[in-house]
Order: C-alpha cells, then sequence, then structure tokens
C-alpha cells in the first residue's frame, strides 16, 4: 500500500494499493507491443500528440499546480510556473524534433553513408518527487517522440502525481502502452530492469538509488542515464554585483524550499566581500515569506517528508560540532524548515562534504580567486558551478578548470529545454533536454550503401 501525507498538515490524501505481479508483467507487455506501432509512426504525428499534452497542461494548469503543493508542499506560484515549464520543454520538441531525429549524412568512401536514429524501446523511468511533473516530462517528451514507451516508477510520496500524468498522455491521444505508470517498490525493480523487453532505464534521484539502479542496469547489460544529487558552488568574487545579483543568489538557495539537486549549496566567498555578501544574503532571506504553500504570495513552503527535515537537522548538528556556526535560522515547526545560514563551514563537515536538501546556505571563505575555484572545485558532485563576478573574461578562463556538468557566470545553474542537463562523479552521467538528451535511448545505427 502506498500513502499520500500533505506535508503541510499531516493530512492523508489518498492510499494506492500496489501493482501485483502480475500487473507489473502486463505493463511491460503492454508497452513493449506498443512500441511496434509507436517506431513506425511519424514524427509529426508524435509531435501532433505532444503539443496536445502542451494544450492540456496549460489548461490543467492550476489542478496540476493544487495537486503537486499538496503533496510535497512546493509553493503554489511555483508549482504554477513548473507546470508552464512543461508545456514550453513539449513544445521545444514539437518544434525541433524532426531536426534532431533526422539521419545524419557522413561523407565517406560509400556512395552514400548516414547515422539513423532508431528508437530502443520500452524505457523504464524512476523519478523524484522534487519537481514532481517537471522531471517525468523533460524525460517523456524527447523520447516519446523520438518512438520510444515508458514505464514511469514515480516516487512514492507524489504517486498522485504520477497518475494525473499517466492519464495526461492517454487525454492526449497517446495509444495505450506508450506511457504507463507502475505502482511498485524497490524490490520489483530489478525484475522490470532484467526483463528483456525494457530496454534502458533513466534514474533522477539520489546517489544511494542511482547505483542501486546503475548497478542492476550494469548486470544485465541495459543502457542507463543517471541524474543525481549535487552540491553546487556558488562562487561570489570580489567585484561581484551584489545589488543586483543578490535575488537570483538568493533564489538560486531557495527556489523549492532548497529541495533541487543544481541549487547552490556552498557559497564560496572571498575573504574581501564575505561581511558584505552575509550581511546581504540575511537581509534577502528575511524578507522570503514562509507559511500555508497553498497561497499564491508564499516563497517558503514546507519540507516535502519528516525524514527529509530529520536528515536536514542531523546534517546541521554535524558540521556544528565540527566547528561550523549557525548565524540565521534552524528554527523548525512541523515539516516546516526556517531559512538557514551555517558560516564557517570547511571540508570534513556535512554541510561541505554532503548535499544540504532543503533551505541552509552553507558559507565558505575563500583566501582569493583562486582559493576559490580550487574549494569549489573539491566535491564528490559535479552538477554546476555558479560564478559571481564582474570580470567575464577571468570567468571565462575559469571554463575549463570547473569539472561540472554546468558552468554558470553571474546567473544560477538552472535547466533549459535548449541545452544539455547532467552531471559528472557523483552526480551521474548522461544527459537529458536538448538534442542530447533526446539521444540518450536511441539506437545512432550506422547505414552504409555502395
Ligand atoms: P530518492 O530517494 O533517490 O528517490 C528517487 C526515486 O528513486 C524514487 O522514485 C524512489 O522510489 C526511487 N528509488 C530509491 N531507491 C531505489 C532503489 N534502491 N531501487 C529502485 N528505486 C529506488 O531521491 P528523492 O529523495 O526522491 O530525490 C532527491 C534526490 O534527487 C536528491 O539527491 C536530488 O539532488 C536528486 N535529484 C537530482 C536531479 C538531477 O537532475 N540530477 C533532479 C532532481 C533531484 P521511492 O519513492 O518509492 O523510494
Amino acid at each position: 500500500m502506498i500513502k499520500t501525507t500533505n506535508p503541510y498538515n499531516g493530512s492523508t490524501i489518498k492510499e494506492y494499493a500496489m501493482h501485483s505481479p502480475v500487473q507489473l508483467t502486463t505493463s511491460i507487455a503492454n508497452a513493449a507491443s506498443a512500441f511496434e506501432n509507436w517506431k513506425l509512426e511519424s514524427i509529426k504525428s508524435r509531435t501532433k500528440l505532444l503539443h496536445k499534452v502542451s494544450e492540456l497542461l496549460l489548461e490543467r494548469k492550476q489542478e496540476y499546480a493544487e495537486l503537486m503543493t499538496r503533496e510535497m508542499g512546493k509553493p503554489i506560484s511555483q508549482s504554477i510556473a513548473e507546470i508552464e515549464k512543461c508545456a514550453h520543454c513539449c513544445n521545444f520538441y514539437v518544434e525541433n524534433a524532426a531536426q534532431f531525429l533526422a539521419d545524419e549524412l557522413i561523407v565517406t568512401d560509400a556512395d552514400e553513408s548516414f547515422i539513423s536514429k532508431d528508437p530502443m524501446g520500452a524505457i523504464l523511468a524512476i523519478m523524484p518527487w522534487n519537481f514532481p511533473f517537471w522531471q517525468v516530462i523533460r524525460f517523456a517528451a524527447p523520447n516519446l517522440t523520438a518512438g520510444n514507451t515508458i514505464l514511469l516508477k514515480h516516487a512514492s510520496n507524489t504517486t498522485g502525481c504520477a497518475l494525473a500524468i499517466e492519464q495526461l498522455f492517454i487525454d492526449a491521444g497517446y495509444p495505450t502502452g506508450c506511457f504507463q505508470t507502475i505502482l511498485t517498490d524497490h524490490e520489483s525493480i530489478e525484475n522490470c530492469i532484467a526483463d528483456k523487453r525494457i530496454k534502458g532505464v533513466t534514474l533522477t534521484g539520489s546517489g544511494k538509488a542511482g547505483k542501486a539502479v546503475a548497478e542492476l542496469a550494469g548486470k544485465h547489460l541495459k543502457k542507463s542515464v543517471m541524474e543525481l544529487g549535487g552540491n553546487n558552488a556558488c562562487i561570489v568574487w570580489e567585484d561581484a554585483d551584489l545589488e543586483k545579483y543578490m535575488e537570483t543568489i538568493v533564489k538560486a538557495r531557495m527556489q523549492n524550499t532548497g529541495q533541487s539537486c543544481i541549487a547552490a549549496k556552498r557559497f564560496v566567498v572571498v575573504d574581501v566581500i564575505y561581511d558584505n555578501f552575509v550581511a546581504a544574503f540575511k537581509e534577502h532571506i528575511q524578507l522570503l515569506k514562509s507559511g500555508n504553500p497553498m497561497e499564491p504570495h508564499i516563497e517558503i513552503g514546507v519540507m516535502a517528508r519528516e525524514d527529509l527535515v530529520v536528515t536536514l537537522e542531523e546534517q546541521i548538528g554535524t558540521s556544528v560540532n565540527k566547528g561550523a556556526k549557525v548565524t540565521h535560522g534552524n528554527l523548525r515547526d512541523g515539516n516546516y524548515f526556517e531559512p538557514t545560514v551555517l558560516e564557517e563551514v570547511v571540508p570534513g563537515m556535512p554541510a561541505f562534504d554532503d548535499e544540504l536538501f532543503g533551505p541552509v546556505a552553507a558559507i565558505v571563505r575563500a583566501k582569493d580567486r583562486a582559493d576559490s575555484i580550487s574549494i569549489a572545485a573539491n566535491s564528490t558532485f559535479g552538477l554546476g558551478t555558479m560564478l559571481f563576478t564582474e570580470d567575464i573574461d577571468a570567468a571565462r578562463k575559469m571554463v575549463g578548470a570547473i569539472p561540472d556538468g554546468a558552468f554558470f557566470i553571474n546567473e544560477m545553474v538552472k535547466s533549459d529545454p535548449r541545452l544539455p542537463f547532467g552531471g559528472t562523479k557523483n552526480s551521474g552521467y548522461g544527459r537529458e533536454l536538448s538534442k542530447e538528451g533526446m539521444l540518450e535511448f536511441v539506437n545512432k545505427k550506422t547505414v552504409y550503401i555502395r
């Protein structure tokens, strides 16, 4: 049984029966048989359905946004923005899929040679609760359009969203079996990955889940993509325009109540500007409005589950025992956690080494620019780094020194359907979005004609 709970007031939302082994096998069979026809559809007819998905998302955005907020506590204005971004992502692939999937001619000694991009088949998608619609749509839009079919195993606490997304694709007119939600536990995942009709697996989630699923994918030789946790550094050099960018810097940490993989988690600030930075940061977070996430003006909601709050408190406690100082916040009320500032953070503390998945800014003092870059790169994660400075030439020279999947100068790390998204090191491998993401689960077939 899966029970969903409203993290704002603790009330039970709904209970769902898990799918039986027979139901799971039927879903896999449906996905595989749907693929046989779906792969033959023209890209034009596939994008026509995707356009319908985009229309339905916008028509139903209030309903979907309320469902998300109810299940995981995201402020409603951010839930609405998430649905709008999903619609935008669908339209991006409506406009660009034909070009991305077109045969690529390569001149060789053949009369004709080219790369054909064939869909692989049924793909298992394991997704997290933090952006319950966005994480699914950013994978499903390009992959369905490439001709694959999808089985979604969503996070249990957003099961209502998982079923709503399945219904969305049905209502848009996708053939039966193209997109199905499965309600299952971790133990059943191996059987699913092992099944010869499942051709690949993608997981967005924690490193722990990523390692478990990547191991299974390796064991059964299935193509996999892993979009895992992050511990992004936000570097602030001495010439940063704090007045202009502080709102962005605060949003980079506090958006989605701090529960974003690409959030700025370690603020690496050079000594000369340190005091000004901390004062301005605290001033800004005091302006954030906390409260009932269903109210439109709220900017900080509640964390999605009690165990996540407990973990965050433990990480702060251990960091403080090792010398970090709480200089703002740190109050808890149920699943609400006040925006918090932790200073004197150094390597060896959870606040530096691990991912803090909540509204807590870990601030690290750097001696100078060079020191800031080496502190930022000192991480087992590699999703993204941001750097704030007015010296764009010097910042540009740092591109090679940042070993991450993304480097943003004077902007928070954010996803955009036009740009590839993904990590290095413990943040995973493979890419989503853009042309790169669309081609992860296609067979890039060499065709040679003499
Ligand atoms: P999680 O606990 O790893 O769960 C993610 C998904 O994996 C859920 O559907 C979960 O199912 C499933 N899962 C967990 N362990 C599994 C196992 N052993 N076998 C099969 N499935 C398993 O992560 P979360 O708490 O939902 O999400 C937060 C994490 O995701 C953070 O680390 C965040 O940084 C990361 N994230 C990364 C990205 C990115 O694009 N790189 C984006 C968003 C979030 P249950 O719910 O049933 O446990």
